[in-house]
């Protein structure tokens, strides 16, 4: 078993500040975190810094992935290493993550803010492979609506913190039935409907 935080920004992100080394040394102590998943908004270069800051210090697992902004909403693209186009319709985003192999999980999709598919989730059910339904900055509401949605699709559920800050890195996880060592595993337990959302506190 293992217990991921699958939705982390880092400073790379512009709307965070959080710094790789606190962020690592702040996971490190948290007793119910095994691993992360950085996914800054359309860059992959701070989970690259802080997947080799960690493996040379501490005591955590970093992935990277990435969330990616299109016209539509944010998506979170697991399994994919490198960038891809900004702003295009959420459709055509995902074709292009699963043409690269990985899979893509709506993020945050009730939040009533920019940035969120809304009810084009449901139009987009068979094509999703999982919807965030655990996102520690959303409303009470809003996560009820994903997970209804994500019940409705019969899509995998997952939880992130979606931390900008260091004080909610950890908030909102995921659980994973088998031992997550890298990407691959998260993808695999993804598309097998493996893991289910978490939430600490
Ligand atoms: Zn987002
Ligand atoms: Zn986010």
């Amino acid at each position: 078993m293992s217990i991921i935080d699958m939705h982390v920004h880092t400073k790379y992100s512009a709307c965070s500040h959080i710094e790789i080394h606190e962020l690592l040394s702040t996971l490190s102590a948290l007793l119910n975190v095994d691993g992360i998943v950085i996914t800054d908004h359309d860059v992959i270069n701070g989970a690259r810094i802080a997947q080799k800051y960690a493996k040379e210090k501490y005591d955590i697992k970093v992935f990277f992935g990435i969330e990616v902004t299109t016209l539509d909403g944010h998506l979170l693209a697991y399994g994919i290493d490198e960038t891809l186009p900004v702003g295009l319709r959420a459709i055509d985003t995902i074709k292009e993550i699963h043409k690269k192999g990985g899979v893509v999980v709506a993020s945050h999709p009730f939040r009533n803010v920019y940035g969120s598919l809304g009810d084009l989730v449901y139009n987009l059910g068979d094509v999703l492979d999982g919807i965030e339904v655990a996102n520690a900055m959303d409303s009470k509401k809003a996560k009820a609506k994903a997970r209804l949605a994500a019940q409705q699709l019969d899509l995998t559920m997952i939880g992130g913190s979606d931390a900008h800050s260091l004080k909610c890195v950890g908030r909102s996880t995921t659980i994973f039935e088998t031992t997550i060592e890298s990407i691959d595993d998260i993808v695999d337990a993804i598309r097998k409907n493996q893991c289910r959302p978490y939430v600490s506190f």
